[in-house]
């Protein structure tokens, strides 16, 4: 197997990076119903050869540039090796205490790298847990946020909480607010515009939380983000001013949540870490390692502040809070059958209780093998080089009159110039450099394929902000190399 996923490496740009089957095509290809009898490794890997290939996308592929870059590496590998051998399900401290013990160490080291404020590390007053996806990320603070409030206001308050953003904000929130029964209309998306680089206004912000108190409601729940697609929100790359959005949570008892899924991972660089500033106005934050920071898929970072709380004024109701760890409290089931010594002393992190699933994977090993075989100035040199080849990128744009770079963000305006901006790339340097530029050790012969939208994801710290190619439905043709994907 690992010679076989050796070899699809050394093949990956031979693909097309866009898989070409049609809806269904798989069932075609296999059996109804399982088989009787074994059949041989060689035989499924034939199939896989044959039958699965065909209907990958790649998004491992140098030329892979849609959604968002999910690299992987091989200390990456190595790691989901391991956890698939040891294969534990860690969801209390009992179940395997090193996997919990080691999932704190690595999130506060992590959490140092990204100079995180204290308060969110273990050693502090919070501490750090790894989740599938920024999503489930999002759902479990905006769970706990609103349980915090229903606890002290009775369950009827429900349809009265409100949840702000920006509307650049990830869909995901939306989702966590379907789940969490907030009421559609409460919901509340801030309108953006290029007046503020489509960052969320805090006087607007200020101002819909006091309407919305004046009318009865209770503002419960902010979330604000940061470097997505480079720096910034999802559709439109603007970075939410923290501080100041911060301050305005606190005074109003509210929530303060930051998404830093996409790009988190470039504050590891000090020049970076700016971007992050005003983070230590908020309850919870969220970076996924497993974009940009050579984890493979799944591993999302998510790190919660659980400071004694002070009595806060919640749209005009004082509420008194006795309740250290609103989180655990929104989470936390404890049946007989999971009861043991350790936990009910309280002496231990039990993860379940930081999560939706009860079952757990050993995770943290594959961030631990990422952090100690490659080391953070490896990590940041990675991190650099990408930065360095979107300034590459952006100044092959600048220098063309067919593009125009407008609110911090270079943008593909016109869908028409798509294949010209395929051949910007095609006819440049850009992709020896894309090849010379890999500073990471290599371990054993293993070359590190990874992903160059990690290098498009650069681009949006290019230019200090973003810099954003549209939406484009043909996005991923400018590979550059597969124009009919
Ligand atoms: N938030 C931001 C800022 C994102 O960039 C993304 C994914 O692109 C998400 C949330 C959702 O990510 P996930 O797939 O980890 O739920």
């Amino acid at each position: 197997m690992v010679d076989f996923i050796a070899d699809y490496y050394k093949s990956i740009e031979n693909f097309p990076v866009l898989s070409q089957v049609e809806p269904g095509y798989l069932r075609e290809l296999l059996p109804d119903s399982a088989p009787n009898q074994p059949e041989t490794l060689q035989n499924v890997l034939d199939d896989v050869q044959a039958k699965i290939l065909p209907g990958v996308t790649h998004w491992q592929s140098p030329s892979y540039f849609a959604y968002y870059p999910s690299n992987s590496s091989v200390a990456g590998f190595l790691g989901e090796m391991l956890s698939a051998g040891i294969n534990m399900v860690g969801f209390s401290w009992i179940t395997s205490p090193a996997a919990t013990e080691l999932e704190m160490i690595v999130l506060d080291w992590l959490g140092k790298l990204l100079k995180l404020p204290e308060d969110f590390l273990s050693t502090g007053q919070g501490g750090g847990v790894i989740q599938g996806t920024a999503s489930e990320s999002v759902l479990v603070v905006l769970l706990a946020a609103r349980d915090r409030v229903l606890t002290k206001l009775g369950k009827n308050a429900l349809e009265k909480l409100v949840v702000y953003a920006s509307d650049q904000t990830h869909s995901a929130l939306q989702k966590a607010c379907k789940i969490g029964g907030i009421h559609p209309e409460n919901c509340k998306l801030l309108k953006t515009d290029s007046s503020t680089n489509y960052a969320l206004s805090p006087d607007l912000l200020s101002k819909a939380i006091s309407d919305d108190i004046s009318t009865g409601l209770i503002p419960f729940f902010l979330c604000a983000t940061v470097l997505k697609r480079l720096v910034g929100t999802t559709s439109s790359t603007a970075v939410d001013p923290l501080l100041a959005l911060g301050k305005i949570a606190k005074n109003n008892g509210i929530w303060f949540h930051v998404d830093a899924a996409y790009a988190g991972s470039a504050c590891i660089c000090p020049e970076y870490r700016c971007y992050i500033d005003g983070v230590e106005e908020a309850d919870s934050f969220n970076m996924n390692a497993h974009k940009w920071l050579l984890t493979n898929f799944d591993c999302s970072a998510l790190w919660v502040k659980f400071p004694p709380l002070e009595n806060e004024n919640w749209g005009g109701i004082l509420l008194e809070f006795e309740d250290r760890n609103a989180l655990i409290q929104a989470l936390s089931t404890n049946p007989e059958y999971l009861k043991n010594k350790a936990s009910q002393a309280n002496m231990v992190v039990d993860y379940k209780d930081w999560q939706i699933p009860l079952g757990r994977r050993f995770r943290s090993l594959k961030l631990w093998m990422v952090l100690r075989l490659y080391g953070l100035e490896n990590l940041q040199c990675y991190i650099r080089n990408h930065i360095n080849l979107a300034k590459y990128f952006e100044g092959l744009v600048a220098a063309d009159s067919r593009f125009e770079v407008f609110v911090d963000m270079v943008a593909v305006f016109d869908l028409n110039l798509v294949p010209s901006l395929v051949s910007l790339i095609g006819d440049s340097l850009y992709w020896d450099k894309v090849k010379a530029l890999d500073p990471l050790p290599h371990i054993g012969d293993a070359p590190h394929r990874r992903s160059s939208s990690d290098a498009a994801l650069g681009l949006a710290l290019s230019r200090y902000r973003s810099v954003w190619i549209s939406q484009v439905p043909s996005v991923a043709a400018l590979a550059g190399c597969y124009p009919s994907d």
